[in-house]
Order: structure tokens, then sequence, then C-alpha cells
């Protein structure tokens, strides 16, 4: 039973720093939305659990966009569900 239990504080510590790894990593960055590229497919927007990202109609188009850009903690969370490269994460400005 022990074996579990320490497994399972490995797990969780190594996913704890992980995160902590990633978030001062990209802390100076920000997502990135390339509306020629967005099928407007709302993946992304399902993924963030900041809310940071909302679809918009431009000129007939839908795409998303970036809402809350103060909110992006580029965790990168929302990167591979993009299938059509539309978004990355630049530098904050
Ligand atoms: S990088 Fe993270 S916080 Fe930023 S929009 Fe994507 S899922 Fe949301
Ligand atoms: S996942 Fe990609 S194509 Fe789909 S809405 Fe987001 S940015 Fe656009």
């Amino acid at each position: 039973m022990n074996v579990v239990y320490i497994s399972t504080g490995i797990v969780l510590l190594l996913w704890f720093s992980g995160n902590l790894y990633r978030k001062h990593k990209n802390r100076n960055k920000v997502i990135y939305i390339d509306k020629d590229e967005c099928t407007g497919c709302g993946r992304c927007i399902k993924r963030c659990t900041r809310r940071v990202l909302e679809m918009v109609e431009n000129n007939a188009k839908i795409h998303a966009a970036v809402k809350c850009p103060d909110k992006c903690t580029a965790c990168g969370d929302c990167l591979p569900k993009c299938k059509f490269n539309a978004l990355k994460l630049i530098e904050r400005k």
C-alpha cells in the first residue's frame, strides 16, 4: 500500500513542478491567433479553462480571437487542439 502512496506522491510532485516550470518559462509569452489559418472550429476555446479566447465574426468569417490576453498564462494547453497551425505563443508586448 505504501508503494501506491509513494508512487502517487511522486507523480503529483512531478506534475506540479512541471506546471511551475512551464509557467515560469512562459511568463513573458501570450497566445496569438493567425486569423487567416483559423477555420473557427472552436476546439481551442473549449480547451482554455481561463476563458482567454472567444469566437468572433469578421467580414462574414468566423474565427477565434484573443479576448483577454492578460488572463493567458501561456500554458500551451490550447496549442495541440489546433490542427490548422493557427495558434502560437509569442512574446508579450
Ligand atoms: S496558452 Fe493556456 S491560458 Fe493561454 S489561451 Fe491557450 S490554454 Fe488559454
Ligand atoms: S483550434 Fe485552431 S482552427 Fe480551431 S478555432 Fe482554434 S485557432 Fe481556429
